[in-house]
Protein backbone atom coordinates (compact mmCIF):
# COMPACT_ATOMS: atom_id res chain seq x y z
CA UNK A 1 0.00 0.00 0.00
CA UNK A 2 1.25 3.18 -1.21
CA UNK A 3 0.37 7.06 0.18
CA UNK A 4 -0.82 8.77 -3.08
CA UNK A 5 -1.81 11.65 -4.16
CA UNK A 6 -3.58 12.17 -7.52
CA UNK A 7 -4.42 15.59 -9.43
CA UNK A 8 -6.25 15.97 -12.74
CA UNK A 9 -9.41 13.30 -12.05
CA UNK A 10 -10.90 13.80 -15.86
CA UNK A 11 -11.87 11.15 -18.47
CA UNK A 12 -8.58 9.32 -17.84
CA UNK A 13 -7.22 10.37 -14.22
CA UNK A 14 -10.81 9.54 -12.28
CA UNK A 15 -10.66 5.98 -13.26
CA UNK A 16 -7.04 5.76 -12.66
CA UNK A 17 -7.46 7.15 -9.11
CA UNK A 18 -10.52 4.71 -8.49
CA UNK A 19 -8.37 1.74 -9.95
CA UNK A 20 -5.53 2.92 -6.75
CA UNK A 21 -8.21 2.78 -4.49
CA UNK A 22 -9.65 -0.45 -5.19
CA UNK A 23 -5.81 -2.12 -4.85
CA UNK A 24 -5.85 -0.72 -1.97
CA UNK A 25 -3.69 2.31 -1.66
CA UNK A 26 -4.53 5.27 0.37
CA UNK A 27 -5.49 8.24 -2.27
CA UNK A 28 -5.86 12.09 -1.91
CA UNK A 29 -7.04 13.90 -4.29
CA UNK A 30 -7.86 17.17 -6.17
CA UNK A 31 -8.80 18.83 -9.22
CA UNK A 32 -10.26 22.06 -10.19
CA UNK A 33 -13.88 20.54 -10.53
CA UNK A 34 -15.38 20.17 -7.39
CA UNK A 35 -17.87 17.13 -8.65
CA UNK A 36 -15.05 15.00 -9.92
CA UNK A 37 -13.64 15.57 -6.45
CA UNK A 38 -16.63 14.41 -4.97
CA UNK A 39 -16.75 11.69 -7.34
CA UNK A 40 -13.70 9.90 -5.94
CA UNK A 41 -14.71 11.31 -2.01
CA UNK A 42 -17.74 9.03 -2.60
CA UNK A 43 -15.24 5.88 -3.17
CA UNK A 44 -12.74 6.63 -0.14
CA UNK A 45 -10.08 9.15 -1.51
CA UNK A 46 -9.38 11.95 0.90
CA UNK A 47 -9.86 15.17 -0.34
CA UNK A 48 -7.72 18.27 -0.96
CA UNK A 49 -9.16 21.87 -1.62
CA UNK A 50 -5.50 22.86 -3.22
CA UNK A 51 -2.68 20.47 -4.90
CA UNK A 52 -0.57 21.67 -2.06
CA UNK A 53 -2.88 20.39 0.51
CA UNK A 54 -3.41 17.17 -1.58
CA UNK A 55 0.33 16.29 -1.94
CA UNK A 56 1.08 16.45 1.86
CA UNK A 57 2.52 13.11 2.88
CA UNK A 58 2.49 11.53 -0.23
CA UNK A 59 5.12 9.18 -1.03
CA UNK A 60 3.81 9.00 -4.88
CA UNK A 61 2.37 12.21 -7.01
CA UNK A 62 0.86 11.18 -9.49
CA UNK A 63 -0.65 14.27 -12.67
CA UNK A 64 -3.57 13.31 -15.40
CA UNK A 65 -3.77 16.91 -16.78
CA UNK A 66 -4.54 18.03 -19.81
CA UNK A 67 -1.40 19.96 -21.25
CA UNK A 68 1.79 20.88 -21.08
CA UNK A 69 0.58 24.25 -20.07
CA UNK A 70 -1.23 22.75 -17.06
CA UNK A 71 1.69 20.68 -15.93
CA UNK A 72 4.12 23.35 -15.93
CA UNK A 73 2.01 25.30 -13.60
CA UNK A 74 1.33 22.92 -11.34
CA UNK A 75 4.71 21.72 -11.20
CA UNK A 76 7.18 24.46 -12.08
CA UNK A 77 7.95 27.88 -10.30
CA UNK A 78 8.33 29.32 -6.74
CA UNK A 79 4.45 28.48 -6.21
CA UNK A 80 4.58 24.79 -7.92
CA UNK A 81 4.71 21.34 -6.00
CA UNK A 82 8.41 20.89 -6.74
CA UNK A 83 9.48 23.33 -4.51
CA UNK A 84 7.42 22.22 -1.61
CA UNK A 85 7.72 18.29 -2.04
CA UNK A 86 10.16 16.74 0.44
CA UNK A 87 13.03 14.97 -1.13
CA UNK A 88 12.93 11.17 -2.37
CA UNK A 89 8.88 11.89 -3.84
CA UNK A 90 8.11 9.78 -6.98
CA UNK A 91 6.38 12.49 -8.97
CA UNK A 92 4.59 10.17 -12.13
CA UNK A 93 3.17 12.51 -14.74
CA UNK A 94 0.94 10.59 -17.00
CA UNK A 95 -0.33 13.67 -19.03
CA UNK A 96 0.48 13.71 -22.84
CA UNK A 97 2.81 16.58 -23.49
CA UNK A 98 6.12 17.62 -25.31
CA UNK A 99 8.66 15.89 -24.71
CA UNK A 100 10.72 19.10 -23.98
CA UNK A 101 8.71 19.66 -20.96
CA UNK A 102 8.66 16.45 -19.30
CA UNK A 103 12.83 17.23 -19.32
CA UNK A 104 12.19 20.72 -18.50
CA UNK A 105 10.04 18.97 -14.97
CA UNK A 106 12.45 16.50 -14.68
CA UNK A 107 15.59 18.95 -14.60
CA UNK A 108 13.93 20.69 -11.88
CA UNK A 109 12.86 17.98 -10.06
CA UNK A 110 16.35 16.61 -10.06
CA UNK A 111 17.58 20.21 -8.65
CA UNK A 112 14.83 19.01 -5.63
CA UNK A 113 16.15 15.62 -5.32
CA UNK A 114 12.55 14.77 -6.48
CA UNK A 115 12.11 11.26 -8.63
CA UNK A 116 10.44 11.86 -11.62
CA UNK A 117 9.15 9.86 -14.54
CA UNK A 118 6.97 10.89 -17.54
CA UNK A 119 4.76 8.07 -17.79
CA UNK A 120 1.96 8.66 -20.34
CA UNK A 121 -0.50 6.21 -20.94
CA UNK A 122 -2.49 4.14 -24.11
CA UNK A 123 -5.66 2.45 -23.85
CA UNK A 124 -8.37 5.15 -23.92
CA UNK A 125 -11.40 5.74 -21.18
CA UNK A 126 -11.77 2.28 -21.72
CA UNK A 127 -8.53 1.05 -20.22
CA UNK A 128 -8.24 3.68 -17.70
CA UNK A 129 -11.01 2.08 -16.61
CA UNK A 130 -10.47 -1.99 -17.07
CA UNK A 131 -6.85 -1.32 -15.23
CA UNK A 132 -5.65 -2.04 -18.54
CA UNK A 133 -3.58 0.79 -19.20
CA UNK A 134 -0.13 0.88 -21.52
CA UNK A 135 1.98 2.94 -19.54
CA UNK A 136 4.67 4.32 -21.65
CA UNK A 137 7.29 5.74 -19.20
CA UNK A 138 11.09 8.14 -19.60
CA UNK A 139 13.23 8.16 -16.85
CA UNK A 140 15.69 6.16 -14.68
CA UNK A 141 15.67 2.76 -14.16
CA UNK A 142 15.71 2.62 -10.97
CA UNK A 143 12.61 5.08 -10.96
CA UNK A 144 10.76 3.13 -13.08
CA UNK A 145 11.58 0.28 -11.00
CA UNK A 146 10.38 2.14 -8.24
CA UNK A 147 6.74 2.69 -10.22
CA UNK A 148 6.06 -0.93 -11.21
CA UNK A 149 3.91 -1.71 -8.33
CA UNK A 150 1.68 1.30 -8.37
CA UNK A 151 1.75 1.52 -12.01
CA UNK A 152 0.48 -2.38 -12.43
CA UNK A 153 -2.43 -1.20 -10.71
CA UNK A 154 -3.65 1.09 -13.17
CA UNK A 155 -2.23 -0.63 -16.46
CA UNK A 156 -1.55 -3.78 -17.76
CA UNK A 157 1.31 -3.15 -20.12
CA UNK A 158 4.44 -1.39 -18.92
CA UNK A 159 7.26 -0.09 -21.05
CA UNK A 160 10.64 1.94 -20.66
CA UNK A 161 10.99 3.66 -23.53
CA UNK A 162 14.37 5.55 -22.65
CA UNK A 163 15.71 8.44 -20.09
CA UNK A 164 13.47 11.54 -19.37
CA UNK A 165 11.03 12.79 -22.35
CA UNK A 166 11.57 9.32 -24.07
CA UNK A 167 7.69 8.39 -22.96
CA UNK A 168 6.17 11.36 -24.66
CA UNK A 169 8.20 10.68 -27.77
CA UNK A 170 6.97 7.30 -28.24
CA UNK A 171 3.39 8.42 -26.98
CA UNK A 172 3.43 11.09 -29.40
CA UNK A 173 4.30 9.22 -32.40
CA UNK A 174 2.09 6.33 -31.41
CA UNK A 175 -1.45 8.81 -31.52
CA UNK A 176 0.12 10.67 -34.76
CA UNK A 177 -0.16 6.86 -36.22
CA UNK A 178 -3.60 6.38 -33.68
CA UNK A 179 -4.78 9.67 -35.63
CA UNK A 180 -4.13 8.50 -39.16
CA UNK A 181 -5.55 5.20 -38.98
CA UNK A 182 -8.81 6.19 -37.49
CA UNK A 183 -8.89 9.10 -40.30
CA UNK A 184 -8.07 6.42 -42.61
CA UNK A 185 -10.93 4.00 -41.23
CA UNK A 186 -13.95 6.77 -41.67
CA UNK A 187 -12.78 7.47 -44.91
CA UNK A 188 -13.05 3.75 -45.88
CA UNK A 189 -16.26 3.18 -44.18
CA UNK A 190 -17.53 6.43 -45.50
CA UNK A 191 -16.69 5.36 -48.80
CA UNK A 192 -18.35 1.90 -48.61
CA UNK A 193 -21.75 3.09 -47.45
CA UNK A 194 -21.38 5.94 -50.37
CA UNK A 195 -21.58 2.39 -52.06
CA UNK A 196 -24.39 0.80 -50.39
CA UNK A 197 -22.75 -1.05 -47.78
CA UNK A 198 -23.47 -2.00 -44.32
CA UNK A 199 -20.84 -0.36 -42.43
CA UNK A 200 -21.00 -3.13 -39.92
CA UNK A 201 -20.65 -5.71 -42.40
CA UNK A 202 -17.94 -3.79 -44.07
CA UNK A 203 -16.49 -3.09 -40.61
CA UNK A 204 -15.97 -7.14 -40.24
CA UNK A 205 -14.51 -8.00 -43.69
CA UNK A 206 -11.67 -4.94 -43.17
CA UNK A 207 -11.37 -6.45 -39.75
CA UNK A 208 -10.52 -9.70 -40.71
CA UNK A 209 -8.73 -8.54 -43.84
CA UNK A 210 -5.35 -6.26 -44.34
CA UNK A 211 -6.81 -3.29 -43.20
CA UNK A 212 -8.02 -4.53 -40.07
CA UNK A 213 -6.74 -2.42 -37.19
CA UNK A 214 -7.24 -1.05 -33.53
CA UNK A 215 -10.05 1.45 -34.43
CA UNK A 216 -12.26 -1.27 -36.15
CA UNK A 217 -11.31 -3.99 -33.64
CA UNK A 218 -11.83 -1.83 -30.09
CA UNK A 219 -13.20 1.99 -31.63
CA UNK A 220 -15.71 1.82 -34.41
CA UNK A 221 -16.36 5.14 -35.62
CA UNK A 222 -19.44 4.60 -37.74
CA UNK A 223 -22.57 5.05 -35.07
CA UNK A 224 -23.97 1.44 -34.02
CA UNK A 225 -21.59 -0.81 -35.43
CA UNK A 226 -20.22 -0.94 -31.98
CA UNK A 227 -21.82 -0.72 -28.96
CA UNK A 228 -19.54 0.42 -26.31
CA UNK A 229 -17.44 2.43 -29.09
CA UNK A 230 -18.15 6.38 -28.41
CA UNK A 231 -19.56 6.37 -31.98
CA UNK A 232 -22.77 5.27 -30.39
CA UNK A 233 -23.43 7.23 -27.87
CA UNK A 234 -22.63 10.32 -30.12
CA UNK A 235 -19.18 10.45 -29.79
CA UNK A 236 -19.71 11.83 -26.38
CA UNK A 237 -16.39 11.38 -23.54
CA UNK A 238 -13.41 9.10 -24.53
CA UNK A 239 -10.67 10.85 -25.97
CA UNK A 240 -11.60 14.13 -27.69
CA UNK A 241 -11.00 15.85 -30.28
CA UNK A 242 -9.13 18.71 -28.47
CA UNK A 243 -6.79 16.87 -26.79
CA UNK A 244 -5.93 14.43 -30.19
CA UNK A 245 -5.36 17.74 -32.02
CA UNK A 246 -2.81 18.95 -29.57
CA UNK A 247 -1.15 15.13 -29.78
CA UNK A 248 -0.44 15.88 -33.58
CA UNK A 249 0.40 19.30 -32.91
CA UNK A 250 2.76 17.95 -30.42
CA UNK A 251 4.55 14.73 -33.13
CA UNK A 252 4.33 18.24 -35.74
CA UNK A 253 6.34 20.62 -33.63
CA UNK A 254 8.35 17.74 -32.41
CA UNK A 255 9.15 16.58 -36.71
CA UNK A 256 10.12 20.77 -36.60
CA UNK A 257 12.58 20.18 -34.37
CA UNK A 258 14.29 16.84 -35.77
CA UNK A 259 13.93 17.84 -39.43
CA UNK A 260 11.60 15.00 -39.56
CA UNK A 261 9.39 14.55 -42.57
CA UNK A 262 5.50 13.84 -41.68
CA UNK A 263 3.28 14.03 -44.42
CA UNK A 264 0.40 11.71 -43.25
CA UNK A 265 0.61 13.34 -39.85
CA UNK A 266 0.72 17.05 -40.74
CA UNK A 267 -2.92 15.70 -42.80
CA UNK A 268 -4.30 13.97 -39.93
CA UNK A 269 -3.34 17.48 -38.03
CA UNK A 270 -5.50 19.60 -40.32
CA UNK A 271 -8.30 17.15 -40.46
CA UNK A 272 -8.26 17.10 -36.75
CA UNK A 273 -8.53 20.94 -36.54
CA UNK A 274 -10.39 21.10 -39.09
CA UNK A 275 -12.93 18.91 -37.35
CA UNK A 276 -12.51 20.87 -33.95
CA UNK A 277 -13.15 24.49 -35.87
CA UNK A 278 -16.76 22.85 -36.62
CA UNK A 279 -17.55 22.77 -33.74
CA UNK A 280 -16.49 19.52 -32.60
CA UNK A 281 -13.63 20.29 -30.04
CA UNK A 282 -15.35 18.76 -27.29
CA UNK A 283 -16.37 15.57 -29.28
CA UNK A 284 -14.56 12.18 -28.82
CA UNK A 285 -11.67 11.94 -31.84
CA UNK A 286 -13.61 8.95 -33.65
CA UNK A 287 -15.94 11.64 -34.29
CA UNK A 288 -13.46 12.24 -37.40
CA UNK A 289 -15.75 10.24 -39.60
CA UNK A 290 -18.58 13.21 -39.86
CA UNK A 291 -16.59 15.16 -41.81
CA UNK A 292 -16.20 12.75 -44.55
CA UNK A 293 -19.80 11.57 -43.75
CA UNK A 294 -21.99 14.63 -42.36
CA UNK A 295 -25.84 13.74 -41.39
P1 LIG B 1 -9.81 15.72 -19.24
O1 LIG B 1 -9.90 17.06 -19.85
O2 LIG B 1 -11.01 14.82 -19.22
O3 LIG B 1 -9.28 15.82 -17.73
C1 LIG B 1 -8.30 16.71 -17.27
C2 LIG B 1 -8.63 17.08 -15.84
O4 LIG B 1 -7.58 17.91 -15.33
C3 LIG B 1 -9.94 17.86 -15.69
O5 LIG B 1 -10.76 17.23 -14.73
C4 LIG B 1 -9.47 19.24 -15.22
O6 LIG B 1 -10.39 19.88 -14.34
C5 LIG B 1 -8.17 18.89 -14.51
N1 LIG B 1 -7.25 20.01 -14.35
C6 LIG B 1 -6.82 20.90 -15.28
N2 LIG B 1 -5.93 21.75 -14.74
C7 LIG B 1 -5.79 21.41 -13.44
C8 LIG B 1 -5.02 21.91 -12.35
N3 LIG B 1 -4.20 22.95 -12.51
N4 LIG B 1 -5.12 21.29 -11.17
C9 LIG B 1 -5.96 20.22 -11.00
N5 LIG B 1 -6.71 19.71 -11.97
C10 LIG B 1 -6.64 20.29 -13.18
O7 LIG B 1 -8.60 14.99 -20.00
P2 LIG B 1 -8.33 13.40 -20.10
O8 LIG B 1 -9.07 12.86 -21.27
O9 LIG B 1 -8.46 12.79 -18.76
O10 LIG B 1 -6.78 13.44 -20.55
C11 LIG B 1 -5.74 13.77 -19.65
C12 LIG B 1 -4.42 13.55 -20.35
O11 LIG B 1 -4.33 12.19 -20.79
C13 LIG B 1 -4.24 14.43 -21.61
O12 LIG B 1 -2.91 14.85 -21.70
C14 LIG B 1 -4.60 13.48 -22.76
O13 LIG B 1 -3.95 13.85 -23.96
C15 LIG B 1 -4.10 12.15 -22.20
N6 LIG B 1 -4.78 10.95 -22.71
C16 LIG B 1 -6.15 10.90 -22.82
C17 LIG B 1 -6.74 9.73 -23.31
C18 LIG B 1 -8.24 9.61 -23.47
O14 LIG B 1 -8.70 8.62 -24.08
N7 LIG B 1 -9.03 10.53 -22.93
C19 LIG B 1 -5.96 8.62 -23.64
C20 LIG B 1 -4.59 8.69 -23.47
C21 LIG B 1 -4.00 9.86 -23.00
Amino acid sequence: MAIISFIGLGNMGGPMASNLLKAGHQVTVFDLSADAVSALKAEGAGSADTAHEAVKGAECVITMLPAGQHVEAVYLGAEGLLAALPEGTLVIDSSTIAPETAKKVAAQASEHKIRFLDAPVSGGVGGAKAGTLTFICGGSEADYAAAQPILQDMGKNIFRAGEHGSGQVAKICNNMLLAILMAGTSEALALGVKNGLDPAVLSEIMKQSSGGNWALNVYNPWPGVMEAAPASRNYEGGFLVKLMTKDLGLAFDNAVKNEASIPMGSLARNLFSLHAGQGNADLDFSSIQRLYSPK
